[in-house]
């Protein structure tokens, strides 16, 4: 007689799972915070070679490139939280008042609960184990739905984490749309997402529904201002790398060039010099160059590709998912290139007078996730500063803001909403708790504040 087929779980048990695991209240110890990050530090440095190649299989990303982008910036994160847990999650005094105390008030950093971290598949390790982080050392439970776009990568968490942490308190949902819709139908006490602005409006509606608080790391078109106060090849350098790690599949890859007409004939030609360093005569025969995540990405990309005139690159092979690192000139603010997220290895320039003109083609767009500008005019910084809107801005680097673990991560209006890493994750999973006590047993406040008004009494309250 055959073995009958073992029950699979549903998605409602790994929620109730997890939530009794945090009504057990085992959470809310800092020992089993910090127990559970050293955990994830044990996991990820025993079994970083599993790691690094489901990313290669999933994604076609070098060891090494997925050991910095999703394994070591990890271990960087939960090392970084687990040492200052203590002091980020003690009681914080403020002042009481003369006429409500003597007493103590404090904030109280409380877990909310069972928290759903919903994760993209671009950076499919980092972008789920950071929000994780959080979760946990905030001391909260945590359902995590990784995605379906890169299966190695979501099937080696979901095998790794009950190994390595508390396996009722972390549960592993993997699946796709489906798996996604039927954990939006769940109650949680917090929704985390990562992904694109449609589905980030599909994980709002449904978390109205309970009027569950949520956290949206949406993406965006991240502009670059080039200006000639700047050393051109060095912008150059940064842009190219920007633009070509994981083939510009990164939420705050540098999408686009403002620059004056005279800097863009010398910056195509250092882009030129920056991308031939980086991958050669040809970047698809390079194993450093990997691939488009599918063929729909790929398909989209490659339509972006007329947008304006072909400055350097623009080969591509749909069947092996290539896209050339591109750089486009001559693009119309309207062309389609400008209208949505690239989110691939292509580079518009769009050319106009100055400055204004540049930070006014900004703002026909939505906020966006990052800005990026290399230039040493202090009045141009200040202008970046002080005229725009986006959730970070970068002055002469892109995307290593990222690394700056005590600066918040997150968009603002259509590029997300909330943010994360280092003590903004514990804010970000924690209720932030009033506590006040009063100390004596003295009443003179609440008679004062009562009625019967006496005209006596009002005049008390009035001086
Ligand atoms: P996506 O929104 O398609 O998918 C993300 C997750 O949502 C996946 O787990 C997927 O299964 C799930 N999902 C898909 N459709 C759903 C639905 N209808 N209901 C519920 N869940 C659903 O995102 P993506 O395409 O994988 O990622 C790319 C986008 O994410 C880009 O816009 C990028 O800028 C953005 N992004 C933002 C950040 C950030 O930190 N702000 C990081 C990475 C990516």
């Amino acid at each position: 007689m055959t073995a009958p087929a073992p029950q699979q779980v549903s998605v409602a048990d790994e929620v109730r799972a997890a939530r009794a695991a945090f009504d057990s209240g085992r959470t809310r110890a800092l020992s089993w915070r910090v127990d559970q990050l050293l955990a994830l530090e044990t996991m990820l440095k025993e079994r970083a070679a599993e790691f690094e190649q489901a990313l290669l299989h999933d994604l076609g990303r070098k060891p090494i490139d997925g050991y910095m982008t999703d394994v070591h910036s990890v271990l960087a994160e939960s090392a970084h939280v687990r040492k200052n847990l203590k002091k980020w999650t003690r009681d914080r005094k403020v002042r009481t008042p003369l006429t409500i105390g003597p007493g103590r008030s404090v904030v109280h950093r409380q877990p909310l609960g069972t928290v759903l971290i919903i994760a993209p598949w671009n950076y499919p390790l980092h972008l789920a184990l950071i929000p994780l982080i959080g979760a946990l050392a905030a001391g909260n439970t945590v359902v995590l739905k990784p995605s379906e776009l890169t299966p190695r990568c979501s099937a080696v968490l979901a095998d790794l984490l009950p190994r390595y942490l508390d396996a009722d308190a972390v549960k592993v949902v993997q699946g796709d749309v489906e798996a996604a819709t039927e954990l939006l139908n769940e109650k949680f006490d917090h929704i985390f997402f990562t992904g694109n602005e449609t589905v980030g409006k599909v994980v709002m509606a449904a978390a109205a529904k309970t009027l569950t608080p949520v956290t949206l790391e949406l993406g965006g078109k991240s502009p670059v201002w080039v200006d000639d106060t700047f050393p051109v090849e060095k912008a150059a350098d940064w842009i190219a790398w920007g633009k070509c790690t994981n083939l510009g599949q990164t939420c705050v890859a540098p999408d686009y060039v403002l620059t004056t007409p005279d800097v863009q004939p010398r910056l195509v030609a250092a882009l030129r010099e920056s991308i031939h360093r980086l991958y050669g005569d040809d970047p698809r025969s390079n194993p450093d160059y990997s691939r488009i995540v599918n063929e729909r990405h790929t398909a989209r990309l490659i339509g972006l590709l007329d947008s304006g005139t072909v400055a350097l690159g623009g080969d591509h092979d749909l069947a092996d998912r290539y896209v050339e690192p591109t750089v486009l000139v001559d693009v119309p603010l309207d062309a389609p290139v400008m209208r949505e997220e690239i989110f691939g290895p292509i580079l518009p320039i769009v050319t106009v007078e100055n400055l204004g003109e540049a930070v006014a083609a900004i703002r026909r767009n939505d906020h966006p996730l990052a800005a990026y500008a290399f230039t040493t005019s202090a009045d141009a910084q200040a202008t970046l500063v002080n005229d725009l809107s986006s959730g970070s801005l970068t002055i002469n680097a892109v995307m290593v803001q990222l690394g700056i673990s005590d600066l918040p991560f997150g968009g603002v209006g259509p590029s997300g909403m909330g943010s994360y890493h280092g003590e903004q994750s514990i804010r970000t999973f924690s209720h932030e708790r009033s506590i006040f006590h009063r100390r004596n047993a003295s009443d003179v406040l609440l008679r004062m504040a009562r009625p019967p008004f006496t005209e006596r009494g009002e005049k008390r309250i009035r001086r």
